[in-house]
């Protein structure tokens, strides 16, 4: 480790392998042939990830998640439904903006952020409102780490025949997902998540039947989905300039998903990098801030400790002249911080960094406990 390349113990941008950085040493051009069968292989490495053969189809998108969360609900939902958000965080709220943005009607499950979204109350609320059409359900709510119970949200959807659009972007590949006979329409997720790419390619894995529905309904060019996948299933190309590089750094970093053993062998690694952290700053006295039953393998929130001479800004830099990089917290009454558990990292890095923040705390003369 070096001081120019610190470990980033953030939910993307996250450390990545030697390997996937060394990925993008070479340019591609974007009619080249090899780079185009490069990107067709992501897209079926992505399906296998949650099963998804044959019923779905992978539709990559260029930019940030969000980029991919607007190209969905854009494109899939028709104008005049009406989308349920279950809401328990940052994540869910950007849902609602996107929503407004484009003036689709929507109602929100307002939900504390320590709350996870229960297919009980999701019913009730598809009871109480019979406007609503779609769900457009966070899996894993970063802002805090709260994981909320997919399997069980996407029954009750399937079973009151309501769309389900899943924002996947910090569960998938770690969090188990398995699309076969699921009441999931599409999932949502990034190049620089839990799969260890970089930054810079989205994608939704839909149901082939229902894109093929949405010809010429997004109101946007650039985020069109339909409009994608078509240009790439005729050309193989991708419509405007593709991130040549993103996608050589996720073509190999799923190589290496899949050599270390896929998602069961990547949640095992999450869940002792989380279960290595929660148990060294609880020996500093840092208290978290979800109940460990809601508390996913992703990311840690920690209660700020009550000292006068607590800033955050000041651990950060500490921390960071060590070599680590934390997150600051993004819920919205308590004051918190965040040290995320994914990337090319193992427990030793989780030793090491809370090592850092032990010293930190020493040197800044903060009280925790
Ligand atoms: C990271 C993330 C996104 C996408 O955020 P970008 O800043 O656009 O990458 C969306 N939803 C969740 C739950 C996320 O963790």
């Amino acid at each position: 480790m070096s001081a120019s390349s610190p470990i980033l113990l953030t939910p993307g941008p996250l450390t990545t392998a030697p390997a996937t950085r060394e990925a993008m040493l070479r340019d591609w051009g974007s009619w080249d042939g090899e780079f185009n069968r490069m990107t067709g292989r992501v897209c079926a490495a992505l399906l296998a990830v949650v099963h998804g053969e044959g019923e779905y189809v992978c539709v990559p998108m260029q930019g940030s998640g969000t980029f991919a969360v607007e190209a969905a609900l854009g494109t899939l939902v028709p104008r005049d439904a009406c989308v349920l958000v279950p809401h328990n965080g940052a994540y869910c709220a950007r849902l609602v903006r996107i929503l407004e943005r484009m003036g689709i009607a929507h109602v929100t499950l307002p939900l504390a952020e320590d709350e996870p979204a229960l297919a009980s109350a999701i019913e009730a609320a598809f009871l109480r409102d019979p406007r609503i059409t779609h769900v457009a359900q966070v899996h894993l709510e970063t802002s805090a780490g709260l994981l909320n119970p997919l399997d069980e949200i996407a029954r009750v959807c399937a079973r009151h025949g309501k769309r389900l659009i899943v924002d996947a972007m910090s569960s998938f590949g770690a969090v188990p997902i398995d699309l076969r006979g699921s009441g999931i329409d599409a999932l949502v997720s990034a190049s620089g998540k839990c799969l260890e790419g970089v930054p810079g390619m989205g994608f939704v894995i839909v149901r082939r039947a229902l894109l093929e529905q949405c010809a010429g309904r997004a109101p946007s060019l650039a985020l069109d989905l339909h409009d994608q996948w078509v240009y790439m299933e005729k050309t193989t190309q991708w419509r405007f300039t593709p991130p040549t590089h993103v996608v050589a750094a996720l073509s190999c970093a799923l190589d290496a998903f899949v050599a270390q053993g896929g998602q069961p062998a990547r949640a095992a690694r999450y869940a002792r990098n989380r279960a290595t952290l929660i148990e060294s700053m609880t020996a500093l006295g840092f208290v978290p801030f979800l109940p460990a039953a809601v508390q996913s393998d992703i990311i840690v929130t920690f209660h700020a400790p009550h000292d006068p001479a607590w800033r955050f800004a000041e651990l950060y830099a500490a921390v960071r002249e060590a070599g680590y990089i934390l997150y600051p917290g993004k819920l919205t009454e308590v004051d918190t911080f965040r040290v995320g558990c994914i990337g090319a990292i193992d427990e030793e890095a989780m030793r090491g960094a809370v090592a850092a923040i032990g010293l930190a705390i020493e040197r800044l003369g903060i009280r925790v406990a």
